[in-house]
């Protein structure tokens, strides 16, 4: 068997108005950053993609903000929370960052022990900020959030299931282990310290969820470069339908299918958001695919500013 995955690599998701989209994950939750692309398969919308500050493995959520983008429906076979990881003591904080921002914190509770913050983004994507003592040190000297509050990265991600177990046994065969259970939540534990957690909430009569703004695409793993094609026999093996293994510019990537239809994406640590630019100017340009270099002028001119004024 290949090492054991440590945790989420990246998630993405699909909002509307870039613009929005832009100004919540900089200046409302404080990410940097770190990557101006356009999806490779429409070169009309943005991929952007929010990290720390140098878009580490755990830390990258990133989105296709599709213009007039429809709402989707959060629902079964899919991730239908994400939650970031804060140190212990900040939850107050960003209740109050989050209401003078207009973000209307919804619930505030405990989990397993931890201080939970519920919230959403401009779409309506369920967010969660959790709050733990054993939390990483920051690593966003540029944020407008204060150092000592600020998002360390991923925590994890909640899976909506009709039935749990075939998903949890594929979650053990890479590494993660149950740790816990409450009521139709289980959760799955992997050894790194961002990212680490995925959470099963099962409901067997859960409305089906559909694609739109406000939901999520994919959900990725790290993996090693080495172990990537291993991990690919390893989900054929489990009956699934991985892709080839695409290049993605800043990470190589596999795709499949879990159970339920969640899309699972198995990304390599290397060579990372730095691979085509300075640490320091991360973000700041548009870049694009080798082979849209020669339309890069007019694919710029049509997408829309990102400041939102
Ligand atoms: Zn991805």
């Amino acid at each position: 068997m290949p090492d054991p995955i440590l945790g989420i690599h990246h998630v993405t998701a699909i909002a509307s108005d870039p613009g929005e989209n832009h100004a919540f994950y900089t200046e409302t939750l404080g990410l940097r950053l770190v990557k101006r692309s356009v999806n490779q398969d429409d070169v009309s919308v943005y991929h952007l993609f929010y990290a720390d500050h140098e878009g580490s493995p755990g830390t990258s959520m990133t989105f296709f903000p599709y213009e007039d983008a429809r709402l989707g429906r959060v629902g079964t076979g899919q991730v239908s929370t994400v939650s970031f990881l804060v140190p212990e003591g900040s939850i107050d904080y960003w209740a109050d960052r989050l209401d003078e921002a207009g973000a209307d914190p919804e619930d505030q509770f405990e989990r397993f022990g931890d201080a939970v913050l519920r919230f959403r983004d401009p779409d309506g994507l369920p967010l969660e900020l959790v709050a733990r003592a054993d939390a990483p040190p920051a690593n966003l000297p540029e944020s407008p959030v204060p150092h000592a509050h600020a998002i360390r990265g991923f925590f994890g991600v909640e899976l909506s299931l009709t039935s749990a177990d075939p998903t949890g046994e594929l979650l053990e065969t890479m590494g993660y282990e149950e740790t816990d259970r409450e009521g139709t939540r289980r959760r799955y534990e992997a050894a790194g310290d961002l990212g680490f957690v995925v959470d099963l909430k099962v409901d067997p009569q859960g409305l089906q969820g559909i694609p739109g703004a406000g939901t999520v695409h994919h959900v990725a793993f790290r993996v090693t470069s080495n172990d990537q094609a291993e991990w690919r026999q390893h989900l054929i093996d489990r009956g699934l339908r991985p892709t080839e293994i695409i290049d993605r510019k800043w990470f190589r990537s596999v795709y499949a299918r879990e159970y339920e239809g969640v899309l699972f994406e198995y990304a390599t640590e290397d060579p990372g958001y730095t691979v085509d630019e300075d640490l320091d100017e991360l973000g700041e340009r548009l870049v694009v695919p080798e082979w849209l270099e020669d339309r890069r002028e007019s694919i710029e001119t049509e997408l829309p500013p990102l400041s939102s004024g």
